[in-house]
C-alpha cells in the first residue's frame, strides 16, 4: 500500500497544475465533500515559514491550486501549507466539520479566523498526544462555524515523515454525525471479524496444538493491529498517550506480519517437504526480517518503510510460487491458501487501480485492500482446517501403499464387528501375506521390494472399494474387511486377488500371495479377535498347502488350530 501511495504521489505531483482555486460554496445541509479541487498548496522546502509569511501578499504567487482527485505527495521532507476558502451564501451561520481523513500525519496545525480578526490555532498530529485533537476521533476533525454571508480562508500546515497524504473533506455537522455512525459500525464489524478469527483459532490451537495456529494468530493479530494503526483506531484506543508507539508501531507491526506470514505459509503449504528450494529463500528472508524489525523503531521512517514494502512485494510473489508448487504436489491446504492469497492480491490490484484513477473511487474500491485482507484471513483459517484434516489422514494411512495403517484397522475391526452383530449382517475378513517375500528382498534389494509392496497396495485399493476397509497390516501383510459380504462373495474377491497378484509381473519378479478368509455370520465368532485368529489360521494353512492360494476358515472356530496359528503367521 505504501508503494502505491509513493508512486502515486510522484504521478500526482507531475499532474498538478498551476491555477487559482475558487472558494467552495457550502450548502445548508452539506454532505461530505472532498475539498481536493478547492485546495491551494504552498510547498515550504525548509519548513521555515510562519502563518504571516504564507498569508503575506508577496507569497501569493507561490501558492498552487490542486485540481485533482486526492492529494497525495508521497514521501516528502518539505512542509506543506494548505489554504481552503469556504463561502456561506445563506442567511444563517453553518456549523461545519473540516476533516483530514489520513490519520498518520506527524504534525498538523490548523488556523481559523476568530471573531476579533485574530487567528485561532489548533496544533495536533500523531507525533503529538492523542488528546491534542479537538474531537476524540481517529481522524483529524476540526469543527468550525462559518457566519452568514461570509467567505473565509482556513490554513493548515502539514509536516510528516511518512506519506504526505492530504485528504480534506467538508460537511455540515448534521451530515457528519450519521456518516460517522456508519463508519464506526463498519469498523466495528471489520475489527470484530479479526477478533472472532483470532479467538476461534486460539481455541482450535488449544485443542489441536499445531504450531500453524500459533503462526496464524500472530499473523492475524499483527495484521489487524497494522490496519488499526492505518485507520487511526490503535492510537485512539490502544496507546493514546504514546505518540512514539503510534508512529513506530506501523513498522514493527508490518515486520511481525511478514515474520508470522512467512512461518504460516511455510507450515501450511508444507514448504520444507513439498517446495524445499522456495522454502530456503523464504527462510533467508525470515532471517533478514528479524534484525530489520528489531531496528525499525530506531531508524528513520522513510527508508525503513520502503525496504519493508519491497520485502512485502517479494514475499507476495514467493508465497504464490510456494502455494502453486505445494498444490501441484498434492497439498489440500494449499488450495485454500491460494484462493485466500489470490483474494488479497486482487484486492490490492483494485486498490492500486483506484489510486491511479483507473477504476472509480467509491467505498468498495477504497476499502478493497482492507476487506481483501479479512477475506484472506477467513480462507487461511479454512486452510488450517484442511491441514488438520491432512494430519489426521496421515495418522491413519500407511505412507508406502496409501492404504489405511494397522492402528486404524485395529480401531475399526471391533467397531465393524459390533455393527455386524447388531444388524445381523455377515462380515468377511481377508488376511494376505506375500509369498517368499524375504527371498525377493534378498535377491532384488529392498527398494524393489518396496515397489512391489506399492504395486500390491494399489491393486488392493483398485479391487476393493468403500465401505470396504483395506490396510497394510505389517511388513508384507495386508488385511481387508468386507462388511455385508457372505463367505461365497469373499472367496470370489480373494480368488481375484490371488490371480491378479500373480499376473502383476513386476520386472519378471515371481510375486504371489496367500490369503486366509474368515466370515463372521450368525454369531459364529464371539469376538473380533476370534474372527482375526480364524483368518490368520486359514492363511497359515494356505502357506502350508503350497502358497499362491486362498484357504477358507471353518464356519465356526476351532480352538485347537487357532492358538498355534497366531504365532506362526507373519
Ligand atoms: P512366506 O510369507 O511365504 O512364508 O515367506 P516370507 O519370505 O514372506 O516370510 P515372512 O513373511 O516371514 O517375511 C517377511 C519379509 O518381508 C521380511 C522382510 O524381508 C520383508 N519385509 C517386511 N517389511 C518390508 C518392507 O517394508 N519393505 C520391504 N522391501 N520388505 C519388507
Ligand atoms: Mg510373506
Ligand atoms: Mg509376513
Amino acid at each position: 500500500m505504501h508503494i502505491a501511495r509513493w508512486v502515486c504521489g510522484l504521478v500526482l505531483i507531475c499532474l498538478s497544475v498551476s491555477a487559482s482555486a475558487g472558494p467552495f460554496v457550502v450548502a445548508e445541509e452539506q454532505r461530505p465533500q472532498s475539498l481536493a479541487p478547492y485546495l491551494r498548496i504552498l510547498v515550504d522546502e525548509q519548513g521555515s515559514l510562519g502563518l504571516q509569511d504564507v498569508t503575506a501578499a508577496d507569497s501569493q504567487r507561490r501558492w498552487r491550486a490542486s485540481e485533482i482527485q486526492g492529494t497525495n505527495f508521497g514521501f516528502s521532507s518539505a512542509t506543506y501549507w494548505v489554504a481552503v476558502t469556504l463561502q456561506n451564501p445563506t442567511a444563517e451561520p453553518v456549523g461545519l466539520i473540516l476533516r483530514q481523513d489520513y490519520p498518520l500525519i506527524d504534525q498538523l496545525d490548523f488556523w481559523q479566523p476568530a471573531a476579533d480578526g485574530s487567528w485561532s490555532l489548533t496544533e495536533t498530529g500523531d507525533r503529538r498526544n492523542f488528546h491534542s485533537r479537538p474531537l476524540n476521533l481517529r481522524d483529524f476533525v476540526f469543527p468550525i462555524t462559518l457566519p452568514a454571508h461570509t467567505t473565509q480562508t482556513y490554513y493548515l500546515r502539514y509536516q510528516t515523515a511518512g506519506s504526505m497524504n492530504i485528504g480534506l473533506t467538508v460537511s455540515s455537522e448534521t451530515a457528519f454525525l450519521p456518516q460517522l455512525g456508519k463508519e464506526q459500525i463498519l469498523l466495528g464489524i471489520y475489527y470484530g471479524g479479526f477478533l472472532v478469527l483470532v479467538i476461534y483459532n486460539l481455541f482450535l490451537f488449544m485443542a489441536v496444538r499445531d504450531r500453524a495456529y500459533a503462526y496464524y494468530m500472530g499473523y492475524a493479530v499483527s495484521y489487524g493491529l497494522y490496519f488499526g494503526v492505518h485507520n487511526g483506531v490503535s492510537f485512539q484506543y490502544l496507546w493514546p498517550g504514546n505518540p512514539w508507539l503510534a508512529n513506530q508501531s506501523l513498522l514493527i507491526l508490518l515486520g511481525f506480519t511478514l515474520i508470522f506470514g512467512i512461518q504460516f505459509v511455510r507450515t501450511v503449504c508444507s514448504g520444507p517437504q513439498l517446495a524445499p528450494r522456495t522454502d530456503r529463500v523464504a527462510r533467508w528472508l525470515l532471517y533478514l526480517l528479524f534484525p530489520l524489525t528489531a531496528i525499525s523503531p530506531f531508524v528513520s521512517y522513510g527508508p525503513m518503510i520502503l525496504s519493508l514494502a519491497i520485502l512485502t512485494l517479494v514475499l507476495s510473489m514467493l508465497f504464490m510460487v510456494m502455494g502453486v508448487i505445494s498444490l501441484l504436489r498434492g497439498s489440500v491446504p494449499a488450495r485454500y491458501f491460494l484462493v485466500g492469497w489470490g483474494a488479497l492480491l486482487i484486492s490490492v490490484v483494485i486498490y492500486m487501480l483506484k489510486t491511479f484513477g483507473l477504476v472509480p473511487h467509491n467505498s468498495f474500491t477504497h476499502n478493497a485492500f482492507q476487506v481483501g485482507a479479512l477475506v484472506e484471513m477467513v480462507l487461511l483459517s479454512l486452510a488450517l482446517g484442511a491441514r488438520v484434516g491432512e494430519i489426521q489422514r496421515h495418522g491413519i494411512t500407511d505412507q508406502l501403499t496409501g492404504l489405511f495403517n494397522r492402528r486404524y484397522f485395529d480401531e475399526q475391526l471391533p467397531r465393524e464387528f459390533t455393527l455386524a452383530t447388531r444388524n445381523n449382517t455377515p462380515l468377511a475378513l481377508l488376511v494376505l501375506d506375500l509369498d517368499h517375500f524375504k527371498a525377493i528382498n534378498d535377491r532384488l534389494g529392498h527398494a524393489r521390494g518396496d515397489a512391489a509392496l506399492c504395486a500390491v497396495g494399489q491393486l488392493v485399493r483398485k479391487q476393493v472399494r468403500k465401505p470396504v476397509l483395506a490396510c497394510r497390516y505389517g511388513g508384507e501383510e495386508f488385511a481387508i474387511l468386507l462388511p455385508r459380504t457372505t463367505p461365497g462373495q469373499a472367496v470370489i474377491v480373494a480368488e481375484r486377488l490371488v490371480k491378479l497378484v500373480a499376473e502383476l509381473k513386476l520386472d519378471k519378479m515371481p510375486l504371489t500371495v496367500s490369503i486366509g478368509v474368515a466370515t463372521f455370520q450368525h454369531g459364529n465368532y464371539a469376538s473380533a479377535i476370534q474372527l482375526f485368529e480364524a483368518a490368520d489360521a486359514a492363511l497359515y494353512r494356505a502357506k502350508q498347502a503350497g502358497r499362491n492360494r486362498l484357504e477358507l476358515a471353518p464356519s465356526s472356530p476351532d480352538p485347537v488350530v487357532s492358538a498355534p496359528a497366531v504365532e506362526s503367521a507373519g
